[in-house]
């Protein structure tokens, strides 16, 4: 059996009238970027969000880049996040010339150490970014009293985690600004690029409307230093269709989880833990061991493919020597890196696959 890591043939096959009959209605409408799918889209997201606005923008990245840039971040400015996140999250913030400053994790949950925080901040610090890795929404409730009593902004990183929950409140919305990404293999995904920041601040959301055209604020009217990031009207209209299924997907993302779970059971490895007061939408299935790199290598063998999120923490990245990060420096993220597989999830997986994955994993393990 081959089995990818996510497939999204099966998710567009399932959907292929409705996706293509809408393409083929902004082909035809002759407004491709920006316009009025997006803007209904726009609203669309902000009302799953529970988010007073939302702006579309043209990826993750940007939705990062703008929230920082839009909340006055700048060079010399301090800004704390996690080593273990795509690299975006830190090139946000050193794109706007600011420094990342990376905290450990937590070793059950993989994301923010909250405990290790306070030890970060310094006169220079402006905000933090949380990122809700694998779709878990981090520990916000303690992130956000230490922002309090801080006087510092807080970011989400939610380009994971679209739809999840908090004590019952959608991610993104906890802090003061949220940052998605729509591509293709994330949770609500696009056929292209794209990306979206959801706020409850009206100053915030006129900030990023302006820097996402040029910092125009009509076509001959430049109030500020933009850039070009628009999200456009054919992923817009893919985006509506999609999230009216995101809920649903998100569930049935869950059961896999369930699968997973019980019948790995008894087998050597570590999940990641999840939290009781939140409610994951499992972007990720990602399991521990310290034979990842021969058990990774086995399944590939069987046809089931796998992916390591992410096997470089930032911190060590050539990208940030200049930052002097030296290897024993975040131990808990570092051993993670080296522990953590991602096995194949998606909402259209079979359970006869999930099968087979285990069934392999468990003749991995009774090799001699
Ligand atoms: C995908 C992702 C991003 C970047 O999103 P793009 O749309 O690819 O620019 C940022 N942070 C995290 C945690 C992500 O998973």
């Amino acid at each position: 059996m081959k089995i990818e890591l996510v497939n999204l043939k099966r998710q567009y096959n399932l959907h292929r009238k409705k996706i293509s009959s809408a393409v083929l209605r902004v082909l035809g409408s002759g407004r491709y970027i920006l316009g009025s799918e997006v803007e209904k889209f726009e609203r669309e997201f902000a009302d799953f969000c529970r988010a007073k606005h939302c702006i579309g923008v043209a990826s993750g990245t940007d939705a990062l880049h703008l929230s920082l840039k839009a909340l006055g971040i700048k060079n010399g400015d301090e800004i704390i996040t996690v080593p273990n996140s795509f690299v975006a999250t830190a090139m946000s913030i050193s794109m706007v010339g600011a420094k990342p400053v990376f905290v450990d994790i937590d070793p059950e949950t993989c994301n923010m150490d909250v405990k290790k925080i306070t030890d970060k901040i310094t006169a220079k610090t402006k905000a933090i970014i949380p990122v809700h890795l694998y779709g878990q929404p981090a520990d916000m409730d303690s992130i956000l009293k230490i922002a309090r009593r801080h006087n510092l902004k807080i970011i989400e990183d939610a380009c994971q985690a679209h739809g999840a929950l908090y004590k019952g409140r959608r991610v993104g919305t906890l802090g003061d600004i949220g940052a998605f990404s729509f591509y293709p293999s994330k949770n609500l995904g696009g056929y292209g690029d794209g990306g979206a920041v959801v706020t409850n601040n009206d100053e915030l959301a006129k900030k990023i409307f302006l820097y996402r055209v040029y910092g125009g604020k009509d076509r001959h009217t430049y109030l500020a230093q933009g850039l070009n990031s628009r999200l456009d009207a054919v992923q817009a209209a893919v985006l509506r269709i999609k999230l009216k299924h995101l809920d649903r997907w998100n569930k049935q993302r869950a059961a896999k989880v369930k699968m997973y779970d019980t019948l790995l059971k008894k087998m050597p490895i570590k999940t990641i833990s999840t939290q009781p007061y939140t409610q994951s939408v499992h972007h990720l299935y990602v399991i521990r061991t310290a034979h990842r790199d021969s058990l990774r290598e086995y399944l590939a063998h069987k046809g089931i493919s796998t992916e390591i999120h992410y096997p470089v923490p930032i911190h060590l990245q050539p990208l940030y020597k200049n930052l002097g990060y030296r290897i024993g420096n975040l131990p808990v993220a570092e051993t993670a890196a080296n522990e953590i597989i991602s096995l194949p999830i998606f909402p259209e997986m079979e359970n006869k696959e999930i099968k087979y994955i285990t069934d392999i994993i468990r003749e991995f393990f009774q090799k001699p």
